[in-house]
């Protein structure tokens, strides 16, 4: 967990995105106009090509719709991490995110986990990663 990782790039259409991570809050884009829910921040719906665009929390839970194990890092500073889990993630409100699956039994993942985020600080940022979310005990 040392070393200069790459910290998120913010732009206008994400700076609000980027804002909530750093309050450890998950955030969704939601169409004022068709109410499709979105996650990559973007000016215009995907969907209807609305602008009228809002954001709403999100509850910070998901399932894994598909995993990697990365062995072999793509960049020097991710070496000490390996092997880590790059994954899919379908959120509760349905958008998909890839991030990371971080935290024990990490590596033991399987597709249909149910996840919950967290928080990884990254400079002034702090980027949105996942937790398995297995109820007590046994594996
Ligand atoms: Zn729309």
């Amino acid at each position: 967990m040392t070393g200069q990782r790459p910290e998120p790039f913010v732009n206008a259409d994400s700076e609000v995105y980027w804002a909530a991570t750093k309050e450890s809050r998950l955030v969704l884009q939601e169409c004022a106009d068709c109410g499709h829910l979105d996650l990559m921040p973007r000016h215009v719906c995907p969907k209807c090509w609305s602008a009228n665009r809002t954001w709403t929390d999100a509850v910070g839970t998901g399932t894994v719709h598909s995993f990697s194990i990365v062995h072999r890092a793509p960049l020097p500073v991710f070496r000490e991490d390996c092997p880590y889990v790059v994954a899919l993630i379908d959120l509760a409100e349905g958008p998909r995110i890839m991030t990371n699956i971080v935290g024990d039994g990490a590596l033991e993942v399987v597709i249909g986990d149910r996840v919950e985020v967290c928080f990884e600080d990254r400079g002034e940022a702090k980027v949105p990663q996942f937790r398995l979310a297995r109820a007590g005990g046994g594996s």
